[in-house]
């Protein structure tokens, strides 16, 4: 279904979001102060527009309530940053998502009600991590402090074996959530299911057992 989104800021981080979700089909508002940021994404969003996200007049002027999702990807101007969420939420706005540059502005931006809160840096240093420390673990996407999902290709010790005869649940206390065969994937896996030494298999589970599970696969 076709959403409604605008990105305030157009850094790196917002003009790839801003990107990613106008190619996805979306209706994108993508604005920030500075023209020549706008000018980039003429082509690559719905709408652009030279606005100064702190400005309460020119955000209504450019029907900001009208959406539903508002994505504050206002980098370094910390202070812009938390007046724009401030206002947004103020206005009814649903759902903000803020990016935030450090640990003090995530509390700011907790406290003043941002739905949520992004560390676009911190976030891919973690996958990287975790990707390096591992080189079975192809992503990694840390869900809460303790819990993950991990993306991880079958090892041949699980090669023609099906789901039942693993017994991954039992054994590590993880679940299989999906199985990539090349360009498929595989959403409600069976336990009939037979592996096969490409497949990626997409894991949930707490930190300590996914850990266990990758240490003996
Ligand atoms: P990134 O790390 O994602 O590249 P930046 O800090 O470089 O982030 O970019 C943030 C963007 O936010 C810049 O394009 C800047 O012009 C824009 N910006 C800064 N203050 C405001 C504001 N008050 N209103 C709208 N856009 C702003």
């Amino acid at each position: 279904m076709k959403k409604q989104f605008a990105v305030i800021g157009l850094g790196r981080f917002g003009i790839s979001v801003s990107r990613e979700l106008y190619k996805l089909g979306h209706d994108v508002l993508a604005i920030d102060i500075n023209p020549s940021k706008v000018n980039e994404m003429v082509n690559d969003s719905t709408h652009s527009a030279v606005a100064d996200g702190t400005d309460e007049k020119a955000l209504r002027e450019l029907g900001i309530t009208n959406f539903d999702h508002v994505i504050v990807a206002i980098g370094d101007n910390l202070q812009a940053s938390i007046l724009c969420t401030l206002l947004l939420k103020e206005m009814g706005i649903e759902s903000v998502w803020s990016k935030a540059q450090n640990a003090h502005h995530h509390k700011v931006l907790d406290k003043i009600g941002a739905d949520k809160i992004i560390h676009p840096e911190h976030d891919m240093g973690n996958r990287v991590a975790q990707h390096l420390m591992s080189d079975k673990v192809i992503d990694h996407i840390e869900l809460s402090r303790d819990f993950s999902i991990v993306e991880i290709s079958v090892p041949k010790s699980m090669n023609k074996k099906t789901l039942a005869e693993l017994d991954i649940r039992a054994k590590y206390g993880v679940t299989i959530l999906g199985i990539k065969r090349g360009k498929n994937i595989n959403i409600s896996p069976a336990a009939d299911d037979i592996l096969q030494q490409r497949d990626v298999l997409f894991v949930i589970g707490h930190n300590n057992d996914l850990k266990r599970f990758e240490e003996s696969t």
